[in-house]
């Protein structure tokens, strides 16, 4: 099935082609049609697998004479999300004179302020800085006929919910909604129920399992020995480009300085960071100027950094659902993966609860010839074969797999 068989818009197809996609994925099979037919959506996917075309080719095919205000909203719980969303709206509708805005917290009012005030047709935004605009007068959403509510479950872990409800209230009751979330927790079942209007759902594959490209591994270490294992790990696996995920921004901080001593080129992800330091980050990285990026899970969900060899969680998430997004990084669009998990005797509870998540066992590994200190963890299983990312890893092998899930075909 092509583009042009879908019912977007001639132009708008011609801007698919020049992004450079020749045919539909899954969810944009499903879901173009139905926001091209008028109906709310619901749409459930992995990251990766092409949402923000599915809902932004509809829309902007759909889209007719200019207004003043914004007549399409996206709102996205990060700045990062909402400039790639912006940049993907721009790619799709080069051919047409649509006036495409992102606004997001961090950086200063004025030039968002002129583009607001200038007319807009796609506004992108976070909404805490939106509820900032929208209380100076700089726009209004009485003229949104289209409404996106991306990631709506990290909205809610970010605690974002009261401010879109605000900014849904000062939206037209007769307008399309679509919500995309990897889950829907009772919070967002509310929403649902409030905001939307007898919505089709769309899932795109099970939703735990995390993708299948990923090949996952665990270390156990005692907590002393983290750093240590950490450096060694990154000298003896063959990566390209790995990201290390920490649970906090100090943590993050820390690790860099420790990989940068270890003569690693580092970039730091986290939002404690300003946001020309964001954008610096992951330019950086996606340009290969730096081959670690160290971050919180701020970068775990949804950003398009592609070809990433390795996911270091060098803090167990405590969610399982953010082990999903994290190792999400890498695997996508079928390259292969490896997720890498650094555990101590403190993250037991938590491992268990993404193993029974995601529904398997991860396989226990240790790198061979490593000074390591005894912890009560590498009494959990003992024989098996090493993980396969240790087997292909540079050189011959680098470790010892001392418990070993289900061997996995690469
Ligand atoms: P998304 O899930 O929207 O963040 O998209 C994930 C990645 O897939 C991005 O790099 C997109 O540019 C890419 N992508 C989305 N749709 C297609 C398609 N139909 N063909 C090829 N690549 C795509």
């Amino acid at each position: 099935m092509a583009f042009t068989k879908l019912g977007l818009a001639k132009q708008i197809v011609e801007g698919v082609r020049a992004v450079g996609y020749t045919e539909p994925t899954p969810i944009q099979l499903r879901a173009i049609p139905l926001i091209l037919e008028g109906r709310d959506l619901i749409g459930s996917a992995q990251t990766g697998t092409g949402k923000t075309a599915a809902f932004a080719l509809p829309i902007l095919t759909r889209l007719e004479r200019h207004t003043h205000g914004p007549r399409v909203l996206v709102l996205e719980p990060t700045r990062e999300l909402a400039a790639q969303v912006e940049t993907a709206f721009r790619g799709f509708a080069r051919f047409t004179d649509l006036r495409i805005t992102v606004v997001f917290g961090g950086v200063g009012y004025g030039a968002q302020t002129s583009a607001l005030r200038g007319g807009v047709d796609v506004l992108v935004a976070t909404p805490g800085r939106l509820l900032d605009h929208l209380g100076r007068g700089n726009c209004r959403l009485n003229g949104v006929q289209y409404l996106v509510l991306d990631e709506a479950d990290r909205m809610l872990d970010m605690g974002f919910l009261p401010d879109v409800r605000r900014i849904l209230k000062q939206c037209p009751t007769q307008r399309h909604t679509s919500l995309f979330s990897a889950t829907i927790p009772p919070e967002i079942e509310t929403l649902i129920q409030w905001a939307m209007k007898d919505p089709q759902v769309v899932q795109i594959g099970t939703r735990r399992s995390p993708a299948e490209t990923v090949c996952h591994a665990i270390y156990p270490v005692a907590s002393n020995q983290k750093s240590e294992l950490l450096i060694e790990l990154l000298r003896r696996l063959d990566w390209d480009s790995v990201i290390v995920f920490c649970r906090t921004k100090h943590g993050a901080d820390r690790a860099a300085h420790i990989l940068k001593n270890a003569r690693h080129s580092v970039a730091v992800l986290h939002s404690n960071r300003t946001q020309s330091e964001r954008e610096q980050a992951l330019r950086g990285f996606r340009d290969g100027r730096y081959d670690v990026l160290v971050a919180t899970d701020i970068a775990a969900r949804g950003l398009d950094i592609l070809s990433v060899s390795h996911v270091i969680n060098y803090d167990v998430p405590q969610h399982p659902e953010d082990y999903v997004h994290r190792i999400g990084r890498t695997g996508r669009a079928q390259a292969l993966g490896d997720a890498i998990t650094i555990m101590t005797a403190e993250d037991a509870m938590h491992v268990h609860a993404i193993e029974r998540f995601i529904g398997q066992r991860i396989p226990r590994t240790k790198i061979e010839n490593f000074n390591y200190q005894y912890t009560a963890l590498f009494d959990e299983g003992q024989g098996g074969r090493p993980a396969l990312h240790e087997r292909r890893a540079r050189g011959a092998r680098i470790g010892r797999g001392y418990f070993c899930g289900p061997s996995r075909r690469r």
